[in-house]
């Protein structure tokens, strides 16, 4: 490393974690390039089919605690970074067959309370016709994740259509590793979490904040993105499969959006899009140093919720690291 306390820095790849990343980075001080071996932003980035929930209590019901620790502060760092977040909180809602799940699933989460009748109503009024009784989170919040990402990368100047190397530091003190599954040839306990999406235009029904449908075999969520647009996610599947989305897919994340109002039942379908989720073990993200390489991976299905944790571990061992040598 050269004697220097603001560090010259690449960072490759530009989802999330490594657009986080290289952000916090420039903050404080470092000289920042950010490659992507994607021509444009879009769908070879698993970020970019994200839903975008900022959401740690509903999202303890089944994550472990060190994630929802982790996740405090996110929806103020997204802003502090020119992000607009929506903070209208997020609601959790069951079918007829499985209303007896709502108690196990409020106790479970964090920040949750009972809201039926007129409550739910005032909250969402297209919901009450065929909802009664659902849980609310009225601290939790949400942002489109493509509006994010394209910011980010537009500020950092993302130098698209380059593809780096782990081994190549050539002209930087440091290299950060946020290629997402594409790393995985080099963290031995990465593994891949197929994930599934459906984007859809439907201005008949209007919805406001994130809907969370409890579902035995496959809860789902639909995220609105204004305008009429949603996003319907997620199947979760082990496996590195890079194939469209199946039919299967399809037919269960479809059959959950006709449980939270029929009115979809007229919207059009846009688009559908499958990626792979980096996960650890433990499915919690982590920094990991290899010399003059950190690592930043493993986001699983928190990519959103926990980038401003890791940027910022990121950018203190960086900058440690720097100080150490200056
Ligand atoms: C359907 C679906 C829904 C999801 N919903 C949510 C959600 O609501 N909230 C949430 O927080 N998370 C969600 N996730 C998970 C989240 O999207 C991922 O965990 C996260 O995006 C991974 O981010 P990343 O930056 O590590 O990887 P990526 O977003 O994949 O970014 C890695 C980048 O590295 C680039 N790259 C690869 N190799 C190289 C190279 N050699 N040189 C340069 N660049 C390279 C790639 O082109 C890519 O752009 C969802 C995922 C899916 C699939």
């Amino acid at each position: 490393m050269s004697q220097r306390s603001n560090p010259r820095v690449r960072v490759l790849g530009a989802g999330v974690f490594g657009l986080a990343c290289a952000a916090e980075l420039a903050a404080r001080g470092a000289a920042v390039e950010v490659w992507d071996r994607a021509e444009a932003l879009g769908l070879a980035t698993c970020s970019y089919l994200a839903g975008g929930m900022l959401a740690p209590g509903c999202e303890a019901e089944s994550a472990p605690p060190a994630v929802v620790a982790a996740a405090a502060g996110g929806a103020d760092w997204w802003e502090a970074q020119g992000v607009q977040v929506i903070r209208r909180g997020s609601l959790v809602l069951a079918a007829p067959r499985d209303q007896g799940e709502l108690p196990r699933f409020l106790r479970q989460s964090v920040g949750g309370q009972r809201v039926a009748g007129a409550a739910l109503a005032a909250l969402e009024p297209a919901l009450a016709e065929k909802h009664t009784q659902g849980i609310f989170y009225p601290d939790e919040a949400h942002l489109d994740p493509r509006a994010a990402l394209a910011s980010l990368a537009e500020k950092l100047s993302v130098q698209w259509g380059r593809a780096g190397r782990t081994d190549d530091l050539a002209g930087v003190d440091l290299l950060i590793d946020a290629r997402g599954i594409a790393a995985r040839p080099e963290i031995a306990t990465l593994r891949a979490v197929r994930g599934e999406m459906i984007l859809l235009h439907c201005p008949e029904v209007t919805i406001t904040r994130p809907i969370r449908l409890i579902h035995p075999r496959h809860p789902c969520y639909l995220v609105p993105r204004g305008g009429g647009a949603y996003m319907l996610g997620a199947t979760m599947v082990e496996s590195d499969d890079r194939k469209p989305v199946t039919v299967k897919a399809a037919l269960d994340l479809l059959a959950a959006l006709w449980a939270v109002h029929p009115g979809f039942a007229e919207a059009e379908i846009l688009e559908t899009a499958a990626h792979i989720r980096p996960a650890y073990p433990d499915n919690i993200p982590a920094v990991r140093r290899d010399g003059r390489v950190i690592r930043v991976n493993g986001a699983y299905r928190h990519g959103f919720l926990l980038a401003h944790h890791l940027a910022r571990q990121v950018a203190d061992l960086a900058l440690q690291e720097a100080a150490q040598c200056a």
